[in-house]
This record gives structure tokens, C-alpha cells and sequence, in this order.
């Protein structure tokens, strides 16, 4: 399955050949439509106007879409596919945005591991194992953060040359392994505000939402 969502995460819709149809769960051979992987939330959206119920990846790299309603199209079908692009540019913000806090967060902690992350549309989050409370770093950060994105960069994602299956997100100097959604420059995030919160047991999350 050709994935529209790397080639151009901006893109709404896109019209798409059914490849298979299994009950009420659907194949395609281009799409759109991001399904949950690397912490980052499903789109929501249709396909050949039903609501879609699961964005599913698979062990292969493909999608399998499971449909809210039987479908009423066939194999061989060309069907549209949209998103809900007001959730997915938040979404795409926010995964953007938990990049930048994680590099500074590093940049003035040396702490780098993560011991989990996620991105939805109303906040993205990373852990950390963190002997203290991050509270006194925060507003510092948030500063810095907020700095960088009001001036603004150029966010380059790219296939890996070796293995297509696998991308790299780059900023300047940063660079990591990510086959999310991204914005192309950082200043369309607007600000940021972010917030701790005690896992316990030496364990700290930082919250990063829209502000
Ligand atoms: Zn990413």
C-alpha cells in the first residue's frame, strides 16, 4: 500500500483502488489515512463515505480498515478516502512539538531515553526515568521551546535509503528515526504550554498541549 500520508502529510483526501474486502475490514492501494503506530493516534475519516471504525497496521507495514458498516463498494472499486484534517494538523503539531521538547529536554538534562510517548489531537506526552521533579526545568524549557518555534525551521522527512519501510525526521542537527506525520516548519505549531506529572517511582511525564 502506497502511503500518501509520508509522500505529503497534508493531503485530505485521495481516491483509492480496493485491494481486498474481509467482513467489514478493508484494504487499499494508497492512502491517506494514518493508522496508530510509534505512539501516534489513528486519523479518523471515511472510505467510500463510511466512517471508518479502526485503522489497524500491520506486521507487513500495510493498513487494514476496519469499516463502522458493512461496505457497500467491491475489489477493484476506486473509493474516496478522507480525513479529518482538523484533527489530524493538531495531531501533526503535537508529534512535531514532542519531538522539539524532547531534544532540548536533552540538550539541557542529557537525558535522552524515553520510557514512553504518545500523540493524540489534544496532547502528546514523553516519560522519562528522572531521579527529580522536572517542574523547576519546565518553565525554562517551555521558554526555549517557544522561542525556537516562533522563529521557525525547515522539518525534512525522508525514506531510509536502505529500507523504504523505515523514516528519518530531521531538524538542523537533530535527526531520529519516526514514521509519524510532521508539519514542514516548525512555526506552524503557534506555542506551546507544558506540564508535569508525577508517575511516581522516580518516573516524570511531561505534557505538551496547544496553547
Ligand atoms: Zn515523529
Amino acid at each position: 500500500m502506497k502511503k500518501l500520508f509520508w509522500e505529503d502529510p497534508y493531503l485530505k483526501e485521495c481516491a483509492a483502488m480496493v485491494e481486498s474486502i474481509n467482513g467489514n475490514e478493508v484494504k487499499l492501494s494508497q492512502s491517506v489515512f494514518f493508522a496508530f503506530s510509534g505512539g501516534q493516534e489513528s486519523d479518523s475519516g471515511t472510505i467510500g463515505g463510511i466512517p471508518v471504525k479502526e485503522a489497524r497496521k500491520e506486521a507487513d507495514g500495510g493498513i487494514t480498515y476496519v469499516m463502522e458498516n458493512p461496505p457497500t463498494f467491491s475489489v477493484g472499486d476506486e473509493v474516496r478516502v478522507t480525513i479529518d484534517w482538523e484533527k489530524r494538523y493538531k495531531i501533526m503539531k503535537l508529534h512535531t512539538a514532542a519531538h522539539i521538547v524532547w531534544f532540548i529536554f536533552e540538550r539541557k538534562t542529557g537525558v535522552k531515553k524515553l520510557i514512553g510517548s504518545n500523540v493524540t489531537n489534544e496532547k502528546s506526552r514523553i516519560d522519562y526515568e528522572f531521579p527529580e521533579s522536572v517542574s523547576s526545568i519546565l518553565p525554562e524549557l517551555e521558554g526555549e521551546v517557544n522561542e525556537l518555534i516562533a522563529k521557525g525551521a525547515e522539518i525534512k522527512t525522508y525514506a531510509d535509503a536502505e529500507n523504504p519501510g523505515r523514516r528519518w525526521w530531521e531538524l538542523g542537527e537533530w535527526k531520529c528515526p519516526c514514521g509519524g506525520t510532521h508539519l514542514k516548519d516548525l512555526k506552524e505549531i503557534g506555542a506551546l504550554k507544558l506540564k508535569r506529572k508525577n508517575l511516581g517511582k522516580g518516573k516524570e511525564r511531561i505534557e505538551i498541549t496547544l496553547a
